[in-house]
């Protein structure tokens, strides 16, 4: 399996030294926080040359979490289109249902590798507060997951699967009570708890070096599907697509194939309702230049810089903000961004169900949505892949709900 080796492109200059994607990024944090990240960069930097912490990681990735992931060949979704073939790679097989268990193996071998005893995350649908609590149980660590009162409620099961593996989840009452308080939260013990404690963020998304930190995790998503792509087909594929929240699972399939100039490149944000202030979540459709948690980016935010309500039936894409390194490769033209609506989710969540016998993660349905249409649009003789981030199991008491059925 392809490890997360040091650089050898130039797509892998990025970021610069000060955490810059162009003119994305940074470090927007608390002084506090300063020494924390700076004490992260440096052991991450060690780490990710060091060829005991790679076959660590390796082991854990292939034995605890289910790596390699198959490319699946959906024979009855390309039938049901008509168009290009296409591939799902299966994340929504690894232990914990979805790619989060990736990031969160490698940052829990770096907190080990620290000292570091207590970890603290967010979580918005619980998907990363799953996964955090299962390594820290696994390596004996301190979990405690914040997570705002309203997606408690929405996700119960998931809040007591964490408690099940130890963790401690904490109700975070502020504001909107979801995804961007509960980081609020955790950034806030962080800087209280700062010496015992390190904190797992979920996606490619914060302060230096975090989101390139996360993408690293996660590109064995891309090595794993360019090889098993090859093997399979004799090729590169035409397209590939995945759903955009922070970017994380998007980032980790793209990367491999940046320098790939044959490879078009989607990644689908949430359209929610449709895109209107407030009914929505996608950063690039509303979205304008500027700072949050840590990090500069495209924000949905008002005139006056306050972030923008948002909207998505899939609690895992409803983020105000959107990965730095997506926001460089959008200006740069070498990725495009599409949206999914609800309406459009739902549709094929039961679709995907019925036809291929698996059901998908609402988040990564919004891709299959946008890979359906493009299948249609082009000829059997292209391949797309859609990265499936996500098992569906989380959301099928919300969509029964949506549907109307009493279950
Ligand atoms: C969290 C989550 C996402 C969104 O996060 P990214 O960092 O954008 O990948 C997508 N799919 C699933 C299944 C998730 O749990």
């Amino acid at each position: 399996m392809p490890a997360t080796s040091a650089p050898r492109a130039a797509r892998f200059s990025l970021p610069d030294a000060a955490g810059h994607f162009g003119p994305y990024g940074g470090i927007f944090v608390p002084e506090t926080l300063m020494a924390a990240l700076e004490e992260l960069e440096t052991v991450y930097g060690e780490a990710r040359v060091d060829p005991l912490f790679q076959k660590e990681l390796r082991r854990h990735l292939s034995e605890f979490a289910g790596r390699p992931t198959p490319l699946y060949f959906a024979e009855r979704l390309t039938q049901h289109c008509g168009g290009a073939k296409i591939y799902l790679k299966r994340e929504d097989l690894l232990h914990t249902g979805a790619h989060k268990i990736n990031n969160a193996i490698g940052q829990a071998l770096l907190a080990v590798r620290m000292g570091k005893k207590r970890v603290i995350a967010e979580t918005g649908a619980g998907q990363h507060g799953v996964a955090t609590a299962s390594v820290c149980a696994k390596f004996g660590l301190e979990c405690v997951v914040y997570m705002g009162a309203v997606d408690m409620e929405r996700q119960a099961l998931n809040v007591f699967r964490m408690r099940l593996m130890g963790a401690e989840v904490r109700s975070v009452d502020a504001g909107q009570k979801t995804l961007k308080e509960a980081i609020n939260e955790a950034m806030r013990d962080w800087v209280t708890n700062v010496r015992t404690t390190h904190y797992i963020l979920g996606t490619a998304y914060g302060a230096k070096p975090y989101p390139e930190m996360v993408r690293d995790f996660h590109r064995v998503i891309g090595a794993e599907a360019k090889e098993q792509i090859l093997a399979r087909e004799g090729r590169l594929p035409d397209e590939l697509v995945a759903c955009v929240g922070g970017g994380s699972n998007a980032i980790g399939l793209f990367f491999e194939f940046l320098d790939e100039p044959s490879v078009k490149m989607t990644g689908v944000e949430a359209g929610g309702r449709g895109i209107r202030k407030g009914d929505h979540a996608a950063r690039f459709a509303g979205g304008k230049l500027g700072v949050l948690q840590g990090c500069k980016t495209y924000i949905l935010q008002d005139p006056d810089g306050q972030i923008e309500l948002t909207h998505s039936v899939s609690a895992g894409l409803d983020y105000a903000a959107v990965g730095p390194e997506h926001a460089f490769y959008r200006d740069k033209g070498r990725i495009d961004y599409a949206y999914a609506t609800d309406d459009e989710v739902l549709e094929t969540f039961q679709l995907c169900s019925r036809l291929e016998g698996i059901i998908p993660a609402l988040e990564s349905t919004h891709a299959l949505v946008h890979g359906m249409k493009r299948a249609r649009a082009l000829g059997p003789e292209k391949i797309i892949i859609v990265n499936l981030s996500g098992r569906g199991d989380k959301d099928v008491q919300q969509v029964a709900k949506l549907l109307g059925e009493k279950l």
